[in-house]
Formats: structure tokens, C-alpha cells, sequence
């Protein structure tokens, strides 16, 4: 098949955190074939990313053929050397993101399978979840054995003890056996990390996330081994496998993060997973128990865990994607639908498609 149209659409966000995110948020992108089968994926960069899809990428994909997973890495390929004099990082693989998912899922339906057949085929028929947010109490409540709350460093030594009322909550609602771990937000720095790693010790804490930006790789595999048996973790905002690399080379984390919906899409994962068993890091995709990680975690490429931004007890979203597969006691299953299985809440746009 041939594609014919592709789009990219910024939705109506209701709720979205603050900082970058109100108008860079998350896009969704639509690619049409001359079969008439649809593609939709899901990228990053909003209101920027919109005009790089719509002129550029368009451009560059109208006409191409689409027969195999391999023409979608050949295209992937080609978009980045295209756009490599402002892409290569941030808002253009953002944007590329959203088009390898939408051609994946474009793949997946004109071939009625599967997107995590395409991976190889199901090796996870239930998937573990972990909840992100800071309501350990509900987390339990719904199920859920593993758990990630928030911290920030803001140079008040009282951060220490938020810190640990973090940890010890998280202990009460959800038990010993959980798994429990604490995102900074690039908040923290080497020093905090390690007296964090010493105050947290008595909570046996899975991780510690983005503890550093990403340009302090050499800070972050220096305090690496020094918060042993803490895993360091960090990668959300990491692009393509030439940007994981350097995580690599460094040896700054034990755990990679690559976010499917920003790193380049399900390509470029693939790409940063291969390059992780040799460094001895393990992958556990940001946001992976949505739908856009989900099929790479249960075709068993890579951890067995998938998060979930659960957010607060109050928290209440319309879904953009329906069909999307929920938790159950803590686990996520996937269907058996083709492409990646979810459907367009198209009311959620601000423009038709
Ligand atoms: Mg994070």
C-alpha cells in the first residue's frame, strides 16, 4: 500500500499539568493509505510538532510504500536524516514518534495483526503494572503491587522527610512485597542522591528517576554505584538510540526509560533495546502500560512493567483513546485487535480530520 494523507492534531487537553506541557502536550497523527486502512499514532511536541507533520513529513511520506516493518525503519530512517538540521533531539523525534507509531499501526491493520505479533508475537499475556501518582492508599485499593510516587528537590532540608513520608506511606498501603520507587523530576543532584539512597535505605526503594538532567550523564555514573542496591533510572527525555547511546558509553543508568510516544516511536525503542542487554541495562519504557509501550512490553522485549499515570483519587480524564486496555488487580492484558488496537476519541480534537 501507498500513503496517500497524513495529519497531525493537537487535542482539547482538559487537564493538563503546567510547566511545558499546556501546549506541547501529546498529538495524535493519522496516516491514510490508498487501500483506505488508517494509521493513528501518537507523538509529542504539540502545537510545534503540528507544522513538522503537516509540511515536512508530509512531504517526505506521501507516496511511500508501506509493506513491512522494514520500509517503516527505512522511512524512519529517512525522516531523520531529513529533518536531522532541527530534529535529531526534542520537538522534531517528538514529532517523528507520533508517524512511526501511526505507520505501525497503519502495518498492523491492512495486515490484520497485531502490533505486538509484528514484534515477534505475544510472550506476555498479562502485563505488569506499576501506578504513578501520590495516592499509595488508592493504588492499593485498585490492585495495584507496584507504585511510584513524586518528589522534588527544592534545597529545603525538610525534602529529606517528605522523602521518607513518601517511602513509609507507600510501605503501609501497598506492603513489603511491593515495588516502590521515587521520580525527581531532574530535581536532585549527586549529593541529595546518595543521602537519599541512606535516609530511604530502611524502604528498600526499586529506583530512583531522573535524578539529573540528561546532560549530567557523568554525574549520574558516578553516584550510580554508590546507591547500590537502589537502580538508577532515567531516559524519558532521551531521543532515538543515537541519544541512548550516550547512556551507553557512560554507563550513567541501570534502567532506560525511552518514552515510545517521544523517543522516535516504536523503531527507535526497538533500536535503544537492542543497544541496553549489552550494556547490562534493563528497559522499562516510560508510560509503557499505555497502549504505545504496552505491545512492546508483551511481546517480552524488554521488563516486565508497564506505568500507568494514575495520578490522585480525584483524578478524572476523558480518554482520548478508547478501547485502551485497563488494569485489572494491578495487570494490564492486550487485545488481540489489529494495529495497536485503540480507537480515536475524535471529539478530544480541535480540528476535523
Ligand atoms: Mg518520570
Amino acid at each position: 500500500m501507498k500513503i496517500t494523507q497524513v495529519s497531525a492534531h493537537y487535542p482539547r487537553w482538559p487537564q493538563t499539568p503546567g510547566g511545558w506541557r499546556p501546549r506541547l502536550w501529546q498529538i495524535v497523527v493519522r496516516v491514510e493509505s490508498d487501500t483506505g486502512v488508517v494509521g493513528y499514532g501518537y507523538g509529542g511536541g504539540g502545537e510545534a510538532s503540528l507544522p513538522i507533520v503537516n509540511g515536512h513529513f508530509r512531504e517526505l511520506l506521501t507516496g511511500r510504500a508501506v509493506e513491512s516493518v522494514d520500509d517503516i525503519a527505512a522511512i524512519w530512517d529517512d525522516i531523520y536524516f531529513a529533518s536531522i538540521p532541527y530534529g535529531r533531539r526534542g520537538v522534531g523525534v517528538m514529532a517523528l514518534s507520533g508517524v512511526d507509531l501511526a505507520l505501525w499501526d497503519l502495518l498492523g491493520k491492512a495486515t490484520e495483526r497485531p502490533v505486538y505479533d509484528l514484534l515477534g508475537g505475544l510472550a506476555r499475556p498479562k502485563v505488569r503494572a506499576y501506578a504513578t501518582g501520590n495516592d499509595p492508599e488508592w493504588h492499593a485499593e485498585l490492585g495495584f503491587t507496584a507504585h511510584k510516587f513524586s518528589h522534588r528537590w527544592t534545597g529545603d532540608p525538610a525534602d529529606y522527610d517528605k522523602a521518607i513520608a513518601s517511602a513509609e506511606a507507600a510501605r503501609q498501603h501497598l506492603g513489603d512485597d511491593a515495588l516502590v520507587m521515587a521520580d525527581c523530576y531532574l530535581s536532585w543532584d549527586a549529593a541529595v542522591t546518595e543521602e537519599m539512597a541512606h535516609r530511604l535505605a530502611p524502604y528498600n526503594l526499586y529506583w530512583f528517576e531522573d535524578v539529573l538532567t540528561p546532560d549530567h550523564l557523568a554525574e549520574q555514573a558516578g553516584v550510580r554505584p554508590r546507591i547500590k542496591p537502589v537502580q538508577l533510572a532515567g531516559g524519558e527525555h532521551e531521543f532515538t538510540h543515537y541519544g541512548f547511546g550516550e547512556i551507553a558509553r557512560t554507563g550513567a543508568l541501570d534502567i532506560w526509560q525511552p518514552d515510545v510516544t517521544w523517543c522516535g516511536g516504536i523503531t527507535a525503542t526497538l533500536r535503544i533495546i537492542e543497544l541496553a542487554a549489552p550494556s547490562g541495562a534493563r528497559v522499562v519504557p516510560h508510560r509503557g502500560g499505555e497502549i504505545w509501550g504496552l505491545h512492546i512490553i508483551a511481546a517480552g522485549l524488554c521488563d516486565d512493567l508497564g506505568e500507568l499515570v494514575v495520578g490522585q483519587r480525584s483524578t478524572r480524564q476523558e480518554r482520548l483513546w478508547l478501547d485502551e486496555p485497563q488494569a485489572v488487580d494491578g495487570y494490564l492484558a492486550v487485545t488481540d485487535k489489529p494495529g495497536l488496537g485503540v480507537r480515536l476519541n475524535e471529539k478530544m480534537l480541535t480540528d476535523s480530520l
